[in-house]
């Protein structure tokens, strides 16, 4: 018996999935919440690649298995000592080469209108674009430093465990993504929380770009 299922349950696989199995329920999981892809899910791409770090080193895992996060933790691992996401999300696809260019060199594709007399005379147009950043005010931290706790609503766990009645004498367990803490384990102090990202740590960010449409060729 696992102590503890969190991380195999980010990953959507079982604690008796075997090691192929927990590298392609990352490589879904991973393409689909990527940050290009899904700029809002910026979290849970952290969480799928907290849990693939230590599902994947058959030593950690077996830490993990015995003691759970808080042995991992103390092994080290945890907290800042994970390694980036995107490091993670590279050592994976690295080999794949073909894959990662294709995702990294994704094209954003915009919609701008002109009219055939613009097309024709040349214009500028200014393309208005969005983008997450990390919050410049608080440095990502969300608010003030050391005003990190652990989230009360999930005891640090990131997911909650809802519990329903089914039917007479049946009850269903549900684990869902911790609502207060968006699966993070940690929170910010509502009264310390940054006043600028509301404790995000990022912010959207509008930036202008201008387009030059070449005035057409005269046929
Ligand atoms: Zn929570
Ligand atoms: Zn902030």
């Amino acid at each position: 018996m696992v102590k503890e299922t969190a991380y195999y349950d980010i990953l959507q696989v079982t604690p008796s999935a075997s090691s192929e199995e927990i590298k392609r329920a990352y490589r879904k999981l991973a393409l689909k919440y990527h940050p290009d892809k899904n700029p809002s899910e910026g979290e849970r791409f952290k969480l799928i690649s907290q849990a693939y770090e230590v599902l994947s080193d058959p030593k950690k895992r077996d830490i993990h298995d015995q003691g759970g996060e808080q042995a991992i933790k103390e092994g080290g691992l945890g907290g800042s000592n994970f390694s980036s996401p995107m490091d993670i999300f590279d050592m994976f696809f690295g080999g794949g080469g073909r894959m990662n260019r294709e995702r990294r060199g994704k094209n954003v594709v915009h919609q701008l209108s002109v009219s055939l007399e613009d097309l024709y005379n040349g214009v500028t147009r200014k393309l208005a674009l969005q983008k997450n950043v990390i919050c410049e005010k608080c440095k990502g931290y969300g608010g003030k430093k050391g005003a990190i706790e652990k989230c009360p609503m999930c005891k640090g766990r990131g997911m909650q465990v809802l519990v329903q009645q089914i039917g007479p004498g049946m009850v269903q367990q549900i684990q869902t993504m911790c609502s207060e803490c968006k699966g993070q384990g940690e929170r910010i102090n509502p009264k310390d929380r940054c006043d600028k990202c509301n404790g995000c740590k990022v912010v959207r960010e509008k930036k202008i770009i201008e387009v030059h449409i070449d005035k057409g060729k005269n046929t």
